[in-house]
């Protein structure tokens, strides 16, 4: 898996779906969201997801700590119930050991994991651990619930209702690009520099934000946690549902500090937040007569919830448009390629 591209990932779900032929009554939604939705009890339904984390190719040793690599890689997988509008209990941990992995390290590793378990109330309920020729993996899965009237899917958006995106995405592509080229000459605040770093290495759910939009009872048809990019997640949407949509630049939320070193350091602050991936920001389209009460809710909370656009009936035409008129497809936003400052860095 190490060495494939994103389509190429996307084309090989699809691929092991048409695979596996067995469907249980009891399971709600499949492959393809950001859990697995089976029914247990009455008026609830049980969430289901897991993520990987490979040495080398999520992350690299030298440039985070055990503490963080057991956080993140717990938040990424409590991120994906946070999209599901659901609350996660427990957890499943399993880790490929190399030989040469200090205890130490699996210690820091653990208290991480502890930390993050004891933040958003879940318990770790068993997992696996085995020796691994030469890398670390670290594999999560995660269970969670939520009440069956509250499930938010990718695949509800309808024509019509508003795009919202809580926080400022970008910060942790940034940040992952800084630790990627240490020995660039980077300009800027080395406390801005810090802030980026910490997006990537350290990326906070959005579960607390998820309660208080299922809490408001506004109508939110659709949601994804961005972990692919912007772009990318809200082409996501609009194939499940069968939608288009259309994106204002003018609209997009901005952080300051993004706005701040990619300026100085001549890079283009669009590429991060369209295409920036893993900023665990939550992507979702809302009724319109909803807007207000979603609005005002968020008024005055520390994460900002913005409207970035409109979804439309036309599933060809998903675009942004630009503040100098132009309307660029979302496809050509996925990449780091289309705004002016070249590649996407490698995810490590
Ligand atoms: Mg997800």
């Amino acid at each position: 898996m190490a060495d494939l591209k994103k389509p190429g990932e996307f084309d090989l779900i699809d691929r092991f779906r048409s695979l596996l032929k067995f469907r249980s009554p009891r399971m709600k939604i499949g492959i393809g969201d950001d859990c697995a939705v089976y029914s247990g009890p009455a008026g609830v339904y049980q969430l289901i997801s897991t993520d990987a984390l490979i040495e080398n190719v999520h992350f690299r040793l030298p440039t985070t700590s055990p503490e963080l690599l057991g956080r993140k890689a717990l938040a990424v997988n409590i991120s994906d119930i946070a999209a599901m509008g659901g609350t996660p209990h427990l957890a499943l941990v399993t880790l490929g050991i190399p030989k040469t992995l200090p205890v130490k390290f699996l210690d820091g590793l653990y208290r991480g994991i502890n930390a993050i378990c004891q933040e958003h109330k879940i318990e770790i309920a068993g997992g696996d651990t085995t020796a691994s020729p030469s890398h670390l993996f670290i594999s999560i899965t995660i269970f969670g619930e939520t009440a069956k009237s509250q499930l938010v899917t990718r695949s509800g958006a309808r024509p019509g209702d508003k795009i919202f995106v809580t926080g400022t995405p970008g910060e942790s592509a940034l940040g992952l690009k800084l630790l990627s080229s240490p020995r660039k000459q980077w300009k800027g605040d080395k406390k801005l520099q810090k802030k980026m770093i910490q997006a990537h290495l350290d990326p906070v759910p959005r579960l607390k934000e998820s309660r208080q939009l299922m809490n408001s009872k506004a109508g939110i048809t659709s949601m994804i946690d961005i972990s692919d990019g912007l772009a990318q997640d809200l082409l996501h949407i609009c194939k499940a549902g069968k939608v288009g949509a259309v994106l204002r630049e003018e609209w997009l939320p901005r952080s300051p500090e993004l706005e701040r070193l990619t300026s100085l350091n001549k890079l283009e602050i669009m590429d991060y937040i369209m295409a920036g991936g893993e900023d665990y920001e939550l992507l979702f389209t809302l009724k319109s007569e909803d807007v207000r009460k979603i609005t005002s809710r968020f008024k005055n909370t520390k994460t900002p919830v913005t409207q970035i656009g409109e979804v439309t009936a036309h599933p060809q035409k998903v675009i942004l448009l630009t503040i100098d008129g132009k309307s660029i497809p979302l496809k050509k936003l996925s990449g780091f390629d289309h705004f002016k400052s070249g590649k996407k860095p490698e995810k490590k």
